[in-house]
């Protein structure tokens, strides 16, 4: 599933292409995947400019001119494609952006369907973010994001998780910064010293801006609008490594499930 750093990357390679285009048309191949009805989705859409892409968590926010805002949830395996119409449509893709005076198409393709598209007016967008997250980890003061974790008595792994704690981590990156920071992904985030805390939060930073210079973690379903990869995933050192070495102490990196979720650790380096 794309996180934080896959997500920002795919907006940032949306707003230099699409941004002040206009929409020419709009075909809706499957009707599950917009949360409008279909004929309202596309009369909204229809002949409105771009006027922004962003993020905030992991939704993917593109300004529309008039007072709407498309909103994308990728989801497990949703992919935002920007393409040439001479490419042939892939199976599963389910929505089909066209723009004036350029060939090039937004596609909305999604194997597993999870994944949806939502208008809503602008004025609605705060409630909405409001309803569904947190505070987006890069915005979020140390003093904070302490408060959060020693209030609680949560398993650390789970709470970093929770998008109405901190918007944008998921899997890849808690089980990273965990490791990074030194903390056992079972331990009780009430039980965590100063130290650890403090560690946890530059861990989670750091890793998440180098992911999003790196262009994300090509894992799973994650590519870029032009199908182009991340490299991120060349740097992770515990995510999906179960019998490998430890990066650090060359001890073996052990699997464990915590609510239907895998996590990946260093016995040794992580207590
Ligand atoms: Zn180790």
């Amino acid at each position: 599933m794309p996180e934080l750093p896959e997500v920002e990357n795919i907006c940032r390679f949306l707003k230099k292409k699409i941004v002040k285009k206009q929409i020419s048309s709009v075909s809706v191949r499957l009707n599950k995947v917009v949360k409008n009805s279909s004929y309202a989705f596309i009369r909204y859409l229809k002949d409105k400019s771009v006027s922004d892409v962003f993020r905030r968590g992991k939704f993917i926010i593109i300004g529309l001119s008039a007072k709407y805002y498309l909103i994308t949830h990728l989801k497990i395996s949703g992919q935002l494609l920007y393409l040439s119409k001479k490419e042939p449509v892939a199976k599963h893709t389910h929505v089909i952006f066209n723009f004036k005076n350029t060939e090039y198409q937004l596609r909305f393709k999604d194997v597993r369907q999870f994944g949806y598209m939502y208008i809503i007016k602008s004025t609605e967008l705060e409630g909405f973010l409001a309803s569904k997250i947190g505070p987006d980890f890069p915005d979020l003061r140390y003093k904070d994001f302490k408060a959060i974790i020693s209030s609680r008595k949560r398993i650390i792994k789970s709470l970093l998780l929770d998008q109405k704690l901190f918007s944008g981590i998921g899997n890849i990156y808690a089980n990273e910064a965990l490791f990074k920071a030194g903390v056992h992904p079972a331990a009780s985030s009430s039980s965590l010293t100063q130290e650890q805390i403090k560690k946890l939060y530059s861990a989670i930073n750091s890793i998440l801006s180098e992911a999003i210079r790196m262009g994300g973690s090509s894992v799973d379903d994650y590519i870029l609008p032009d199908t182009s990869l991340g490299s991120f995933q060349n740097k992770h050192k515990v995510y999906q490594k179960e019998g490998g070495k430890c990066p650090r102490c060359s001890a073996i990196i052990e699997r464990v499930k915590q609510n239907g979720r895998s996590s990946w650790f260093c016995p040794h380096c992580q207590k």
